[in-house]
């Protein structure tokens, strides 16, 4: 491959095909969070490498192009904001947005320049036309070890719904407020948290719901709590599934908020839709898979992934592989070596089946 780094600091390395023309784009992310595995985007990436160096080995060329892309920001570790590198090189990024500074108070700007990048340089990463884009990832969940399958093909990345409540009772002294007379706060939230728990337990599987972060007010051992604040976090397959859910989940908390006699206050924070795989790549990835000896099977991605920034590039395809206990983001990620091999003979399954379409 001939390898550069583009001016968004991703590192691309390009095959050339039999002639010239839109490429295959082949690709995950570098960089990762702290205390991280080993796996979550590098294996993407080399994956991708290792594609070419057997058709290298083979001494055949496609009848297109192939990029192998190493993102260099997917998980926003530095800077509050993701997937920065690939929405350059999708051409969705808007340089209004940069003026970014991390914990230590170092400008995005400052940043780059110390590798001889800039953020307006960012905006001439936009990639021309391509092809398609392939990324491998693990799983980073249970689903495909509980199935006993080392890979599945992915249909598209869960739509996401994210609110900050805010429910407001009234504060009172623990000893002298009567139970008849109280407004807790922290009571009816925990309420309204058992409820978002039992409307996604009671719908399908790819729906999920989760309030990861609470703070309560005044917070002290001795006072009756006045004020809490929580986030829910609600995702699904489908935008429809999702705005389902979050609205069976909304009007319980109305209705609790109303038993209750506290105040309730709901604001979104993000809307996300759903990033669904192009279904004809989806059916060359089931196929790849059978050929490679492994009963196709299909499921939703609850992370984000680059792939769901690409999409607005040109069509996408995905595959999951097996993770130990779905384990990730934690040093103990695990991947076997097997399941390595079989992606990366589904990989080049697809890379030619793509072929054969394209000959077409
Ligand atoms: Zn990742």
């Amino acid at each position: 491959m001939s390898v550069r780094v583009d001016p968004a600091g991703n590192l691309v390395g390009r095959y050339e095909g039999e002639r010239d023309g839109p490429p295959l784009l082949i690709g995950s992310h570098l960089d990762s969070v702290r205390d991280a595995g080993r796996y979550d985007g590098p294996l993407g990436i080399m994956l991708g490498v290792e594609c070419v160096a057997a058709l290298h080995a083979e001494e055949r060329r496609m009848s297109f192009p192939i990029e192998v892309y190493a993102f260099g920001d997917e998980e926003g570790s530095r800077f509050p904001a993701a997937m920065l590198t690939s929405r350059a090189v999708a051409g969705t990024l808007d340089p209004a947005t940069l003026d970014l500074r991390d914990a230590a108070g170092i400008s995005l700007e400052d940043a780059l320049a110390l590798n001889g990048l800039s953020v307006s340089g960012f905006a001439s990463a936009r990639h021309g036309a391509a092809l398609a884009y392939l990324e491998a990832h693990i799983e980073q969940g249970p689903v495909l070890e509980a199935e006993a399958l080392g890979v599945g093909t992915v249909t598209g990345i869960a739509a996401q719904l994210r609110y900050a409540i805010t429910v407001t009772g009234r504060a009172g002294h623990a000893g002298t407020t009567s139970m008849a007379l109280r407004r807790d706060a922290l009571s009816a939230a925990a309420a309204m948290i058992s409820k978002a728990e039992e409307v996604a337990r009671a719908g399908d599987a790819d729906l999920v719901a989760t309030v990861g972060s609470i703070e309560v007010y005044p917070g002290a051992a001795n006072v009756v709590p006045g004020e809490v604040r929580f986030t829910l976090d609600v995702r699904a397959a489908s935008d429809a599934g999702r705005d389902a859910a979050a609205l069976t989940i909304r009007s319980g908390f109305e209705a609790i908020a109303r038993e209750r006699g506290v105040r309730y206050i709901c604001r979104l924070l993000q809307d996300l839709p759903a990033s669904p795989c192009d279904p004809a790549l989806m059916a060359l990835m089931d196929a790849a898979i059978d050929d490679a000896g492994v009963s196709p099977f299909r499921l939703v991605s609850g992370a984000g992934h680059d792939a769901m920034i690409l999409a607005s590039l040109c069509p996408t395809a995905m595959l999951f592989i097996r993770c130990e206990g779905g384990i990730s983001h934690n040093p103990a990620e695990r991947v076997s070596a097997n399941d390595c091999e079989i992606a990366l003979r589904v990989m080049r399954g697809f890379i030619d089946k793509l072929g054969a379409t394209v000959r077409d």
